[in-house]
């Protein structure tokens, strides 16, 4: 019997793992494993200034090896509906998604029982708590919990088991990896209503060029082959990809899709909902949200999830205003005002001989 069982180990779980007081006998799974094989969270990897805030708030400094090349500048917003492109100035920092999950995992304290490669399958209420089933190495376990934090991300089995009900707006995220081939490397941010009403990205990493985007689920891989020809138009070049990845995407759309958990049952970082729903940026309330979990559980005072959600108000109240910026961002005509407006956008400047070039 564990005092805490927190299925997930992304951004939110491995964060809370390791701010947990050694008070409390805790486990935690994940379906990741250590080496370059098996699961990996297909993301854009950009650490946004809120989640290195974060970061800064626990005293942390990034390792060198979690970052790659080059880091960028700004990102360049193409609207394929009207043909404008601007650029504004961003203060991302671009890493490897994949070390940088290994690498908060690896800073866990040894007191918490991490399962790497493993796989929750099934979860039941008991009369103490939880029964937690889970296949490791090809074999099935149970383990007990007192308590249960669902920590895994978009399809959440925690909130699937216990709230079924609360539905969400959700989106296939597909990306695709080729090797970069262009002469100048860029981020860019792609709104096509034609073929998504949410956004695309591209980005490049250590002489790889990731091109991604968000789809309604119905024809989301043929939506992607559109929006591909489109901008192949425009320059893009893709080539045969290395490596196509596809996973479930949240975009809350009211205060309502927030579900923090009860009974003892807590949901933090994207299994909660709390992802914007204006750029997709959730590593940073996924350690937000961690972070106030630990801190209600660590006081050890009762009414746990009471208590929870009302500290979770704030970052609530936060994805709430970016709902509230979505219409500037996502409606045509108003998106089409904010960049003719150029508020806020960079001019390029190109040198004499970009000038020369074709
Ligand atoms: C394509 C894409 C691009 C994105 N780009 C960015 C970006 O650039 N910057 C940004 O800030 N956000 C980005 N996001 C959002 C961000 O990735 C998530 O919001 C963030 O990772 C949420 O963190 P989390 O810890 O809550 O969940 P996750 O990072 O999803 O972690 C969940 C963990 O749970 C584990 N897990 C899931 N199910 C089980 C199970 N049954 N058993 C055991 N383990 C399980 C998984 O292995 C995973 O490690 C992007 C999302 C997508 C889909």
């Amino acid at each position: 019997m564990y005092d805490i069982a927190i299925i997930g180990l992304g951004p939110a779980g491995a964060t809370l793992a390791r701010l947990l007081s050694p008070k409390y006998t805790v486990i935690a799974l994940d379906r990741k494993t250590f080496g370059s094989d098996g699961f990996q969270k297909p993301c854009g990897g950009l650490l946004s200034s809120d989640a290195q805030k974060a970061l800064a708030g626990f005293d942390m400094t990034l390792p060198k090896d979690v970052m790659v090349d080059p880091q960028i500048f700004a990102v360049k917003t193409i609207d394929l509906k009207s043909g404008l492109t601007r650029h504004y100035q961003r203060f991302y920092i671009n890493l490897d998604r994949h070390k940088f999950d290994l690498w908060l995992e690896s800073i866990i304290p040894h007191g918490v029982e991490v399962h790497s490669g493993s796989t929750c399958t099934a979860i039941q209420r008991t009369e103490n708590g939880f029964t937690i089933s889970y296949r490791e190495n090809g074999r099935e376990h149970t383990v007990q919990a007192r308590y249960l934090v669902g920590a895994d991300g978009a399809n959440s089995i925690v909130r699937r088991t216990f709230y079924p009900h609360k539905k969400i707006r959700n989106y296939l995220s597909v990306q695709q990896w080729f090797p970069e081939t262009h002469a100048n490397p860029f981020y860019s941010c792609i709104f096509d209503p034609e073929n998504t009403d949410c956004c695309s990205w591209s980005i490049s990493k250590d002489k790889q060029f990731i091109f991604g985007g968000a789809f309604p689920k119905d024809h989301a891989r043929e939506r992607f082959e559109n929006q591909k020809k489109k901008l192949e138009k425009l320059g893009f070049r893709f080539g045969e990809p290395l490596k196509t990845e596809a996973c479930l995407v949240l975009r809350p759309s009211s205060m309502r899709d927030f579900c923090c958990g009860k009974n003892d049952v807590f949901l933090i970082g994207e299994a909660a909902g709390f992802i914007s729903p204006s750029s997709l940026e959730g590593i940073s309330s996924a350690i937000n949200s961690a972070l106030k979990l630990s801190q209600v559980l660590n006081s050890g005072k009762g009414r746990f999830n009471r208590k929870y959600r009302s500290k979770t108000f704030p970052i609530r109240l936060k994805l709430f205003f970016k709902v509230l910026k979505c219409p500037f961002m996502y409606q045509s005509f108003l998106r089409k005002l904010v960049m003719k407006s150029g508020l806020q956008t960079i001019k390029i400047i190109p040198s004499e001989a970009e000038k020369q070039m074709p």
